[in-house]
């Protein structure tokens, strides 16, 4: 007794002795410059106190107009606020403002970001309908020629983009880092009496090749605010190492992301690890998950990946949430996992429609949960959630709309009842709002 009452006076005494207020943890606030990227009247900010915005990248044949158009349709559907498209030969270049035709025609003015490499100077120079067809180009001072030419081809893109008024990244990858210039540092490093190790060199040389190729943008005429940088890694504390370095040194936007991220599970953990670390530092204007998508695995994936990263650190929201337990040996059946599903794929896949129809929806939250331990204090706090029964509870199944018991429901059709439910909350509770806005 006397250890208990020590346990609850000594927890009080310490709660006492911290500060009274907890800080909420919250993303520090971005102190980036801001980039536009246009395409007629759809303006994508980047940067400074815009949302972090979500991009990707196709991989279909450029050249097949069609197919490249379909995808980057059903990226932009997805959530991608941008789409990147390979641009590696003249016939590539020549597509392109085929598919910007084509999404216009199908009413997709996402803007289309062209990624360049050893070629892009003449790609842009003979193709300037391809040069005005894109939003934004990706730059890899890596990868822009070798020697003089390197510094000649790289003034000839950006003189483009200048002339067109064009966002460009200035996109590093450890994979394909400028050689010379690694080469230099090296064997600076190495008539040092106390050389550094060769990754502290690797990664001052990542952050050298973008500073340095941003300021060099901007001599040869890019306005500073139209730059944003990369320096991907495929390691999640590299990343985070060179990242946070980077933001330190430049308030140029950063395009955050993990290269070469990898499948599935993995790659999903690792690009969400990394990314939620930076983010949460206020480091990161735009994102791209860089997943290799798994057999049959739809491309949108990786789109549906940064959405939930972003919505999961409170960034932004894109689409209801549903809150579901992971169930135990207090569900034996498999009813509150399909329910949990079919409630979570109808509200995703009514969004296109419903964020028009009903502003403020995407901020729902809905929880299924699993029995009577969790379930009624877990669905309290959601918008609109239901307790199922565990084994050997009674079969009924108390239902809470904005924290208090609605009703029970009960018998073998709880989850048809339970999606009405839902459908009538949201008309009521965010239809009103179109109502009153309209
Ligand atoms: S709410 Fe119930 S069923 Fe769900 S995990 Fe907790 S104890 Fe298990």
């Amino acid at each position: 007794m006397s250890n208990l009452r020590d346990v609850g006076e000594s927890g009080a005494d310490a709660f006492a002795a911290l500060d009274d207020f907890i800080e909420p943890a919250r993303p520090a606030p971005k102190r980036t410059r801001q980039a536009q990227v246009r395409w007629g009247s759809r303006v994508v900010t980047i940067g400074g106190a815009a949302h972090v915005r979500v991009q990707s990248m196709t991989n279909t044949d450029t050249v097949d107009v069609i197919g490249t158009a379909i995808q980057v349709k059903e990226l932009a559907m997805a959530g991608s606020e941008l789409v990147r498209i390979t641009v590696n030969t003249p016939e590539a270049a020549a597509a392109v403002p085929h598919i910007r035709d084509q999404l216009d025609r199908m009413g997709i003015d996402v803007p289309l970001i062209g990624d360049f490499h050893y070629n892009g100077h003449r790609l842009l120079s003979e193709h300037p309908a391809c040069a005005e067809a894109l939003s934004k180009y990706r730059i890899n001072p890596g990868n822009v020629g070798k020697g003089d030419k390197h510094d000649r081809q790289f003034a000839q893109m950006i003189e483009i983009a200048a002339k067109h008024d064009k966002a460009v990244r200035i996109g590093v990858n450890w994979g394909s880092l400028d050689a010379e210039l690694l080469t230099q540092m090296m064997d600076d490093n190495a008539k040092l009496t106390e050389p550094h190790a060769p990754q502290q060199i690797m990664y001052r040389a990542l952050i050298t090749s973008a500073i340095s190729s941003a300021k060099r943008a901007e001599a040869f005429g890019l306005n500073g605010d139209q730059i944003i940088l990369s320096c991907k890694m495929s390691g999640v504390q590299d990343l985070v190492s060179v990242y946070r370095a980077l933001a330190r040194r430049c308030d140029y936007a950063l395009h955050l992301g993990l290269t070469e991220a990898g499948m599935g599970t993995k790659g999903t953990v690792a690009s969400a690890t990394a990314l939620a670390l930076l983010l949460q530092d206020g480091i990161g204007d735009t994102i791209r998950v860089s997943l290799t998508p798994q057999p049959g695995e739809a491309r949108t994936q990786e789109v549906v990946i940064a959405l939930e990263i972003l919505q999961s650190l409170g960034l932004r929201s894109f689409n209801p949430s549903v809150t579901a337990c992971p169930g135990c040996g207090r569900t034996t059946s498999t009813t509150f996992q399909e329910l949990a599903k079919q409630i979570d794929d109808h509200l995703r896949a009514q969004m296109p429609v419903w964020r028009a129809r009903y502003p403020g929806v995407e901020k729902m939250k809905v929880a299924v949960m699993g029995c009577i331990v969790n379930g009624p204090g877990e669905s309290k706090h959601a918008d609109i959630g239901i307790s199922l029964p565990g084994t050997g509870e009674a079969p009924a199944a108390p239902v809470f709309i904005d924290g208090e018991k609605a009703l029970t429901l009960r018998g073998d059709n709880i989850a048809a009842e339970f999606h009405a439910l839902v459908e009538r909350y949201i008309e009521k509770r965010y239809g009103a709002a179109t109502a009153s806005v309209g």
